[in-house]
Order: C-alpha cells, then sequence, then structure tokens
C-alpha cells in the first residue's frame, strides 16, 4: 500500500467514489457482519466469556488483513479483553480520529426470536440477530468505510485508531482502567462514539445527553412477626399498603416522576416537537398491547419526557408474592427503585427531594428507611459545536441528505459518561445504527440496512471531513 509523502486533504470527489465503491461492496460487508454475529459473545454469562475472547481475536485478525497497523488484543487481569488497532500514515499535521464501539453482546435466554438469534437473517430491509445494530453494526460500518477508502485511495484521509470494548453490556467495569493502561490507544483529537440510535431510519441522530441512574431502597416495618389480619387488621399498619402508599407519593396522575422536574432551554423544547416520537413509534418500539397509548405528553415534548426529565420505576419489592398467600399482617415491605437522573441534575438534589417525600408522615406510623442499592452514574449533558461538529453535518448531508438531529438517551450509558468525564474537551460525535425498532436487548433484535448502507457511507464521508480540517483545525 503506497505511503502518503504528505497529509494534504483528500477532495470531496474521492469521498463519492469511496461512498460508490462501499455501496457497490454492500453485501461482502453484509456477509463480514454475519460472520461475527454468529460468535454469541456474551459477556454476562461467564459461560460466554470464551466467546467474547474468540471474537476479539477474529475482529484483531480482520482488522490486520483490513491493513491497519498495531492490530492487537488489550489485557488487563480480570477484564474482558479490547481490541484495539490503528492507521497512522497521514502525518502529523491530520487529526487522530478514534472509533469506539462494543464487541459483547445482551443475553437472549428466555427470549422468543423469529430466527435464531445469533444467526444474520434479513427479512424485508432488515437484518436480525443480536448484535446486529448493538454494536457489531456499528464497528462494522467503520470497517466497510475503513476497507472502501483503502481500496480505492490506498490511504485515508485521517489518522485513526479503532478501540473495541468487551465488556459495555456489562457497564464498562474495566474501560477506565483500559483508559489508564493503554493511554496510547485512546489519545487523539476527536472521538467518534458508534453505539447510538437515531431517531427514525431517516434522520441521522447525534446523542448530546443521558440520564444517570441510580436505585434507591424503601423498607417499612412496623411487626416483630407477621400477625393475623382477622385479628388485628384497622388497628396495626399493613406495611405492604404502607409501602404502596409512599411510592404514589413520588408520581402525578399520570404516574409519572413529579419531583425533580427540570426547566429545559426554551429552543430546545421547541426543537423537540420535531423528533418524531409519535404515539405510534412509541407503541411499536415499547411493545404496547392493542389499546394501550403512551403516557399523555400534556403539553410537553415526549423526547423531553424521555431524555431530559427525571423518571422512577419500581424494579422489585417484597410485597406478599401470589405463591405465599396467607392472610396475614406481614412484618417488614420494601421496594427498590429505580431513579432515572436528568441530565444536569446531580444525584442529591433528586435524592433530597425522593428522600423528603417519603420519609414525612408515614402511614400508619410504621417505621420508614431509604438507603442507597446502587448508583451507576451522573446524567450527562453536551454541547456540541465547532468545526468537528460542522464537519459532521456536512458528511450527514453528503450520506443521508441531512444534518444529524440532537437527541438523548433515556437509559444511562456508563461508557459515554466515562469518555464525557475523561475526554470531555474533545469534540465527541455520539453517532450509531440504532432506530427506534431495533429493540436492542430484547427478541428480534435487528439493524435497518437502509440506516446501515448510510451509516457506512456516512463514515466515509466524516472521516474526509474531519482529515480535511487538519488537525489544528478539528478542536475549533
Ligand atoms: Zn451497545
Amino acid at each position: 500500500m503506497p505511503t502518503p509523502a504528505s497529509a494534504a486533504a483528500v477532495p470531496a470527489a474521492a469521498a463519492s467514489a469511496v461512498a460508490a465503491h462501499a455501496a457497490a461492496a454492500f453485501d461482502a460487508t453484509l456477509d463480514h457482519l454475519a460472520r461475527f454475529l454468529r460468535v454469541p459473545a456474551i459477556s454476562c454469562d461467564p459461560a460466554h466469556h470464551a466467546d467474547v475472547r474468540r471474537l476479539a481475536a477474529l475482529v484483531r485478525d480482520d482488522l490486520a488483513a483490513l491493513g491497519l497497523a498495531r492490530a492487537r488484543v488489550l489485557e488487563l487481569d480480570d477484564a474482558l479483553p479490547c481490541v484495539a488497532a490503528e492507521w497512522m500514515q497521514a502525518g502529523p499535521d491530520a487529526p487522530t480520529v478514534l472509533i469506539y464501539g462494543h464487541l459483547d453482546l445482551q443475553p437472549v435466554k428466555g427470549e422468543t426470536w423469529t430466527s435464531p438469534p445469533h444467526e444474520a437473517t434479513v427479512r424485508g430491509e432488515r437484518l436480525y440477530a443480536r448484535g446486529s445494530a448493538d454494536d457489531m453494526g456499528g464497528w462494522v460500518s467503520h470497517m466497510a468505510a475503513i476497507q472502501a477508502w483503502l481500496a480505492v485511495e490506498g490511504r485515508l484521509p485521517c489518522n485513526l485508531k479503532l478501540l473495541i470494548e468487551g465488556e459495555e453490556e456489562v457497564g464498562s467495569p474495566n474501560l477506565e482502567r483500559f483508559m489508564d493502561a493503554f493511554p496510547d490507544a485512546f489519545d487523539s483529537d476527536v472521538m467518534v462514539l458508534t453505539d447510538c440510535e437515531n431517531p427514525s431510519p431517516e434522520i441521522p441522530g447525534l446523542t448530546v445527553s443521558l440520564r444517570g441512574l441510580m436505585e434507591l431502597r424503601l423498607t417499612c416495618r412496623a411487626l416483630s412477626a407477621d400477625g393475623h389480619s382477622g385479628l388485628w387488621g384497622n388497628m396495626v399498619p399493613d406495611v405492604s399498603m404502607a409501602l404502596c402508599m409512599l411510592i404514589a407519593r413520588l408520581s402525578d396522575a399520570d404516574g409519572r416522576l413529579k419531583l425533580g422536574r427540570q426547566q429545559v432551554d426554551p429552543a430546545w423544547r421547541q426543537d423537540a416537537w420535531t423528533v418524531p416520537l409519535t404515539a405510534d413509534v412509541i407503541a411499536e418500539g415499547a411493545h404496547l398491547l392493542p389499546g394501550v397509548r403512551p403516557v399523555p405528553d400534556r403539553g410537553t415534548p415526549p423526547a423531553e419526557w424521555l431524555w431530559r426529565q427525571p423518571a422512577v420505576t419500581v424494579v422489585a419489592t417484597t410485597l406478599p408474592d401470589l405463591a405465599h398467600k396467607k392472610n396475614a399482617l406481614r412484618k417488614e415491605a420494601s421496594a427498590v427503585l429505580s431513579v432515572r437522573i436528568a441530565p444536569g441534575q446531580t444525584r442529591e438534589e433528586l435524592r433530597e427531594a425522593i428522600a423528603a417525600a417519603l420519609l414525612a408522615e408515614p402511614p400508619g406510623g410504621v417505621q420508614v428507611e431509604l438507603t442507597d442499592e446502587s448508583f451507576s452514574g451522573e446524567g450527562w449533558l453536551y454541547t456540541p459545536k465547532g468545526p468537528a461538529f460542522e464537519a459532521a453535518d456536512r458528511a450527514y448531508r453528503a450520506s443521508w441528505g441531512r444534518p444529524m438531529v440532537q437527541i438523548g438517551v433515556g437509559g444511562s450509558i456508563p461508557f459515554v459518561a466515562l469518555f464525557g468525564r475523561r475526554f470531555g474537551d474533545l469534540p465527541l460525535i455520539l453517532n450509531g445504527v440504532m432506530d427506534p425498532n431495533t429493540t436492542a436487548h430484547g427478541p428480534d433484535e435487528s439493524l435497518h440496512l437502509g440506516v446501515f448502507r448510510k451509516a457506512i457511507a456516512a463514515n466515509v464521508h466524516l472521516y474526509a471531513e474531519l482529515g480535511a480540517l487538519g488537525r489544528a483545525g478539528v478542536r475549533g
């Protein structure tokens, strides 16, 4: 492969020719993806850790075969590996773009799939398999773009590093240790984190916010032993009822958390109405039963409810279960509340508001205790501005016919919060190949083939646009 003498910007016409090459190679790319999808690299199940390692070796070998340098498996004690590789021949004046993705998968246990979950199956415009969109299609979209650049031009328009993690689906518990142990694998000028959503197959998404997550345990106690409900009912508190009454204090009449609501920027709110989260999209994406409608928006855009406001869900209780029915007042009852923290809100302020509501004047005089069960991280709110995002807009116009729309994520993605904390001074471009019908983490996970095509083309153009800015220009 020729080594370019200088880091001269690649003309836009070259990017179009490369994108055309990638489009012509699309079927081969699907075959490539299918090979990875066959590996059940499920990180939460130790029985599949050998598969994660097998996939890491397979991806390393493919990246080396693609023409990338230093393709390697990064190992740390007590961690599943990351794969890294790079192409640094664009010279010192070209920016270095870090691409992040993850190898590992969510389990499929207990799910009913239309076709085998670890076999790529195309039906209509979608490819079905666990990991198709979350996240193998994400990093394969980069492999396809790299392959096309090297095939057509013999070079990339920027320096590039790939970092593919093995533990994203278990919360990236060791990613920061990898950052500390292998700083060179992360050292870059701009980061493209490809494990996020698009609001529709026609609208590319740029993720700029996350909600944080904490779990609180609420316990009600009244008796030292269970008591006869016929003998004592009405004069002795029922802790199960008290627990339900306390939880109900947190919600409004629609069942939404009524505490800790955030003021959002009016201009942002106006834009949020244009996000196509219609009742039908929500009904299909969330598997609502026939006749069940989304919770009324009450004049607030659904996107705001999902991304910018706090929420609470009861995720576990010790309420008497159907199998252990008895005519008794129970001595204690607990619930675990999963609390989504709004971007820009602190864990402390939301916890304080919830504690104030739950601990005041307990029903029936029961003892009430609120303890911290877990904390996965604060929310994250990012302002994308500067030349790298203008470059991304141009790349998406060329590939999708429109710039990226700023979106949020209602969930808490630890790797994003971590990158935000460690590298928040760099341009962070959070894109991906998921769409509202992907059902990531669920049965029949799928990748929209049109989205995949456009994602590959977007990568082709993005490398060129970022490269054209030069290293000094990319950070603005
Ligand atoms: Zn993912």
